[in-house]
């Protein structure tokens, strides 16, 4: 196995997870502005992969930019966006109901997915007040054929005031009505870290995912060949015993690490 600094050192590009990783809420993580700055400045790619459909990436670049994190709009690729892509390419022409928010609405239809009365396809994301969301129709639909397709698997939001459930219990609850599975865009699908790798122009061999979460970050940079980093800053609090993965208290640990790894290959 190659050792430490060498894999480092060579990696090219990162795809950075956001809550848990770069903010907590409304919370910059410890060295997340530092590290983004030196990825830039060592001439390395970064982009950000959230499986949160709660927001645009537009609203997400200025959420980032008032925590001191430079990311531009173009450098975000959230689950919202990355379904609504797969509509567009895999699904395309389908019409559908969406059980989420606006700016899942708003990813859809600005990638051309048409609303319908009567929709081919039932698109779940986050979803803030279940009361809002037209739950009964979109269980008929999904009775009468229409297709499930969910932004994320993720049980539990972590905010400044607790926990809000994420899509995967409004998920369960559409499939368990209907004895249908959800097809999931979200990481793990390595499907969604390809759309992150398109926007930096690496291949995942050249990156490293960092992620705060083994069942979804963990598992989508290994099933998409890119090498996986957790750190304990987020939803993991303890690292499993696994020698393949690179494992950090937060960011300012991985900075340390970066900059070590670029030392000793530059000989310094
Ligand atoms: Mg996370």
């Amino acid at each position: 196995m190659m050792p430490e600094h060498e894999v480092l050192a060579g990696v090219r590009g990162v795809i950075l997870d956001l809550d848990g990783v770069v903010y907590r809420g409304d919370r910059a993580l410890p060295g997340a502005r530092g590290f983004i700055e030196y990825m830039s400045s060592s001439g390395r790619q970064v982009v950000a992969l959230t499986n949160h459909s709660g927001r645009t990436a537009s609203s997400y670049s200025t959420k980032l930019r008032g925590l001191g994190v430079d990311l531009a709009e173009e450098q975000v690729v959230s689950s919202g966006w990355a379904t609504a892509r797969f509509i567009a390419r895999e699904r395309r022409g389908k019409s559908a109901l969406v059980v989420g928010t606006e700016a899942l609405r708003q990813e859809l239809a600005r990638q051309g997915v048409p609303t319908s009365d009567e929709p081919e396809l039932v698109v779940v994301g986050f979803v803030e007040e279940l009361a809002r969301v037209p739950l009964h129709l979109a269980v008929n639909h999904l009775l009468r054929g229409a297709e499930l397709i969910a932004t994320n698997p993720d049980a539990l939001l972590p905010t400044a005031q607790g926990w809000l459930p994420e899509c995967g219990p409004v998920t369960a609850y559409l499939e368990t009505a209907t004895g249908k599975r959800a097809l999931v865009i979200g990481k793990p699908n390595p499907w969604i870290v390809e759309l992150a790798l398109e926007r930096i122009g690496l291949r995942a061999s050249d990156t490293l995912l960092v992620g705060d979460t083994l069942g979804t970050d963990i598992e989508a940079a290994r099933a998409a060949g890119a090498k996986p980093a957790l750190v304990l800053s987020g939803n993991t609090r303890a690292a499993p015993p696994d020698p393949d993965l690179l494992v950090e208290d937060d960011l300012q640990g991985l900075l340390r690490r970066f900059e070590e790894a670029d030392r000793r290959l530059s000989g310094g």
